[in-house]
């Protein structure tokens, strides 16, 4: 991988965890908030990850140790990483909890929802799976079914999980926003995303300020909201500071870590690993093992 790669590479994952990290505590209303001001710290003082950075590093830890994702492996990996207090959503909880008890994930990722959950969840850890496929030649829709549907097999969270990952690929592809932005929503299948898409698509020729996101996109943990949201931040900071992007997602609120996390990585995908995510990974829950984690990633993925 040349240097380049590399750093795009890093930035992506750990601009995406340091951003959950940073804004955990900006999600939600006035009770998550709340809760996050008396758990959001270790004893150390060091900001605690979130749910979107557990399961972006257990696909980390899935390849790191078996050089390919196992479906079922990844989901019991899922479950054992599981705790209350990182935030999970209430039916992505339920359903590792459910597969802690040995029930297969096949019988549990339907039973609130018919069609089973359009959250964010599988956008949100989809970014080293855009990798492993770019690096690997992995087909990649076949990959993002795979990780995604373990908790949200509705046909919108794939469709979000697909359109992040196909942003990551065209950058890492060298290419500059917004022309994986326009390539990616292209290819958006669901009526839903479709919508939040061409919203997207008219941002790009003609931006609006963040402070209208809100009322533009939603900012809730639907993906069809949240996703486009986060995608937009990407795109109105790629110029700016990794901490003025930070700034704006926690503005943003609603979900705002993991509207950061997908921004973050798509924004350190862009500029690689800036000193700016460098110097915020220091202040996160248990940075020496992640940074560690990611650089072994980095380096498996062009072994
Ligand atoms: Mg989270």
């Amino acid at each position: 991988m040349n240097e380049s790669k590399s750093s795009r590479v890093r930035g992506s994952l750990l601009g995406g965890i340091c951003a959950d990290a940073m804004l955990a505590g900006f999600e939600g209303g006035i009770l998550e908030r709340g809760l996050w001001k008396l758990i959001g710290k270790t004893s150390q003082g060091r900001h605690r990850y979130t749910d979107d950075t557990a399961m972006n590093l257990d696909i980390m830890d899935e390849y790191l140790e078996n050089g390919e994702i196992d479906q079922d492996r990844l989901a019991r990996r899922f479950a054992g990483s599981y705790r209350w207090s990182r935030g999970y959503g209430p039916d992505a909880g339920r359903i590792l909890k459910g597969i802690r008890r040995g029930v297969g994930w096949r019988d549990l990722n339907r039973k609130k929802f018919s069609d089973g959950s359009f959250g964010n969840g599988a956008a949100m850890r989809i970014t080293p799976v855009a990798m492993i496929s770019h690096f690997q030649n992995y087909p990649l829709e076949d990959l993002v079914v795979q990780v995604s549907e373990i908790t949200h097999c509705h046909p919108v969270a794939i469709d979000s999980a697909n359109l992040v990952s196909r942003i990551i690929i065209g950058i890492l592809n060298g290419h500059s926003l917004p022309e994986p932005i326009h390539c990616a929503c292209m290819s958006v299948e669901t009526d839903e995303l479709k919508s939040a898409a061409e919203v997207l698509a008219k941002h790009l020729d003609d931006p609006f300020p963040v402070s209208r996101f809100k009322e533009k996109f939603g900012v809730g943990v639907a993906s069809f909201q949240s996703v486009p949201c986060a995608i937009a931040v990407a795109y109105s900071h790629s110029d700016a500071r990794y901490s003025d992007l930070i700034s704006a997602c926690a503005r943003i609120g609603g979900d705002a870590d993991t509207i950061g996390s997908i921004a973050a990585s798509i924004w350190g995908c862009l500029n690689g690993l800036d000193s700016d995510i460098v110097t915020g990974m220091v202040s996160v829950e248990a940075h020496e093992i992640i940074v560690r984690k990611v650089q072994d990633f980095e380096m498996r993925l062009c072994s």
